[in-house]
């Protein structure tokens, strides 16, 4: 579509550096080329794939995360913006975080490898042991907490386990899950403690309280006596084959970005705006997302603030 209004892609081109004098773009440098413009939009992502800078937010454990997207988002660009002063906004250490197949790819393995069936079962961390309420609130206003759960887990790890009740109930992820005829079995083929995990299972079992289950409300079929009780869509887990998958977090995009106007001109950590750099995307989610998420919003920033962008600096190159 670009290319039928006339503008001019070019595909491999690395931003490598970038010339800005008291806050007004002047060009960049992709490699040996220089390319100066009278506006610029940043929208490069955020920097989901640099692992050394997840590590500076997350210390050691960054290493065990997944990075559900492309490895190129490695927020070089973002790093260059803050050097020349832009202001920054949104915290380092919050992010987009799903809980995902911990068999998927380092980098790149999409949509496919999230697992969507905790609110139909629980979840144990490697001691087999629950730590957080699966059925809080309805999957797409939680599933993006579960990456963050499963970060601040021994190994980064966890696995949910489920009935036959359960299948048929969620989007199948790509890889099959491990299934057993007992509870101890699957624990033995996940690497779990049998008896450890039995136990977690029957104290579940027998703290669920009765009720009408109904996975399109908020049903209130709890648990109760429970250290970390699960607040709806509870059933017992006694029907054979069991299954699990294992978890690991899967970092889909980073909230620190530069901080925009409404209509998406970058602020200088002066307080000024930017005479003529514009941002969209990832790159300035923190201007909306603080902490927490919404299913839909990283594509609605990107399409929102990219509209007023383009439209912005369009403006500004016609009528300056
Ligand atoms: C697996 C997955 C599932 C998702 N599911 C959903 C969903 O269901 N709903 C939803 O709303 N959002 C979802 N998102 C989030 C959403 O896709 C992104 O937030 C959105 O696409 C980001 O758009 P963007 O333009 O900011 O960045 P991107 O689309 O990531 O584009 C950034 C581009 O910048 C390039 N780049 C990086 N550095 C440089 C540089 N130095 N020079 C030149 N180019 C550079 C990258 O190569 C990349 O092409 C998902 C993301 C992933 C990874």
């Amino acid at each position: 579509h670009a290319e039928k209004l006339g503008i001019e892609v070019h595909y491999d081109a690395m931003v490598t550096g970038i010339d800005i004098q008291n806050g007004e773009f002047k060009s960049l440098r992709i490699g040996e080329h220089t390319v100066s413009a009278t506006a610029f939009i940043a929208a490069a992502g955020g920097f989901e794939a640099n692992i050394e800078w997840l590590k500076e937010a997350w210390g050691d454990i960054a290493e065990n995360f997944l990075i559900r997207g492309t490895p190129y988002n490695r927020g070089d660009l973002l790093r260059m913006l803050l050097d020349h002063g832009a202001s920054q906004i949104g915290e380092p250490n919050q992010c987009h975080a799903v809980a995902i197949d911990g068999r998927a790819p380092k980098f790149d393995g999409g949509i496919c490898t999230r697992v969507d069936c905790v609110s139909l079962g629980i979840v144990v961390n490697e001691n087999a042991k629950r730590f957080y309420d699966e059925g809080e609130d309805f999957w797409p206003k939680r599933y993006a907490i579960w990456g963050r759960l499963v970060a601040d887990q021994p190994g980064q790890v966890a696995h949910v386990i489920i009935d036959q009740k359960a299948k048929g109930g969620f989007m199948p992820p790509v890889f099959p899950a491990v299934v057993a005829n007992t509870i101890q079995e699957l624990a033995e083929k996940i690497g779990l403690d049998p008896n450890v995990l039995a136990q977690t299972v029957s104290s579940f079992n027998n703290a669920v309280q009765p009720g009408d289950f109904d996975h399109t409300t908020l049903d209130g079929l709890h648990t109760s006596g429970l250290t970390v009780n699960k607040t709806n869509w509870s059933r017992r887990i006694d029907q054979p084959p069991y299954s699990a998958y294992s978890l690991r977090p899967g970092i889909t995009f980073t909230y620190l970005g530069v901080e925009v106007s409404e209509k998406a001109c970058m602020k200088m950590a002066d307080g000024t705006l930017s005479r003529n750099i514009y941002a969209a995307g990832e790159i300035m989610a923190g201007n909306v997302l603080g902490q927490g998420y919404l299913a839909g919003i990283g594509m609605t920033i990107g399409n929102v603030f990219g509209r007023i962008a383009g439209s912005e600096a369009a403006d500004y190159a016609l009528n300056r």
